[in-house]
């Protein structure tokens, strides 16, 4: 019943770390076609059911929220709101984010962007790695103090700097290779958590 089989990937990593919990609010960049926002939504019970389909509802669990963006047409998903052709790398879209958002604040910033491969297994690198060094402006902008970042990257030259930038704002960072991520993609996710706002 997932949109894609990306979604194990990403109930590989909650199952582990207990990120996306009842109640807390999450954004999900490179959302389409929707599988990880359809995990957030049942996790964090953003669609007020138990498990984000039965219409069984627990009125003590607290209802987060999910909001998804990305460059693609996103389906209508129960319990997450789409920001459908929007850059996460603009500006604009952090604008209308804030609004969407209780508070303009998320606990978890999800992301699972990918640009279109080229073919050219370094510029692809690069140019991944650039668009995860994007999402600390967007952290800066929304994220709570204490808050987590999950995103995808292919491994390369650029890994260890990227790691480096994210420790320098989060207190614990970590590789994770989930093993729903097919053994010979280069494809890594850092887990990045405690955040540290940067503003004083
Ligand atoms: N996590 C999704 C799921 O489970 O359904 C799959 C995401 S797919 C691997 C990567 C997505 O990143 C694509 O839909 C692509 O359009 C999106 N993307 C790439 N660059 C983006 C950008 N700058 N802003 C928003 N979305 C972007």
């Amino acid at each position: 019943h997932f949109r894609c089989r990306s979604a194990f990937k990403l109930l590989e990593i909650d199952d582990k770390f207990r990120l996306l919990q009842p109640g807390r609010s999450v954004v999900d960049c490179g959302a389409a076609p929707g599988a990880w926002s359809q995990v957030a939504v049942q996790r964090v019970n953003s669609a007020g059911t138990v498990d984000g389909f039965s219409c069984v509802v627990d009125p003590a669990l607290p209802r987060g929220s999910v909001v998804g963006v990305d460059l693609l047409n996103i389906p209508p998903l129960d319990g997450a709101r789409f920001l459908s052709s929007h850059d996460v790398t603009d500006p604009a879209t952090q604008a209308k984010l804030l609004e969407l958002l209780p508070g303009g604040r998320a606990h978890v910033i999800l992301s699972d962007m990918a640009p279109n491969a080229s073919g050219f297994r370094e510029m692809d690198h690069e140019r991944l790695v650039a668009m995860c060094l994007s999402l600390t402006d967007l952290a800066e902008g929304i994220l709570l103090p204490g808050g987590s970042l999950v995103c995808k990257y292919w491994d390369g030259i650029l890994a260890r700097r990227l790691q480096e930038e994210l420790s320098g704002v989060f207190g614990s960072v970590l590789t994770l290779k989930p093993n729903a991520s097919r053994r010979e993609s280069a494809e890594r996710y850092l887990l990045a958590r405690m955040y540290r706002t940067t503003s004083p």
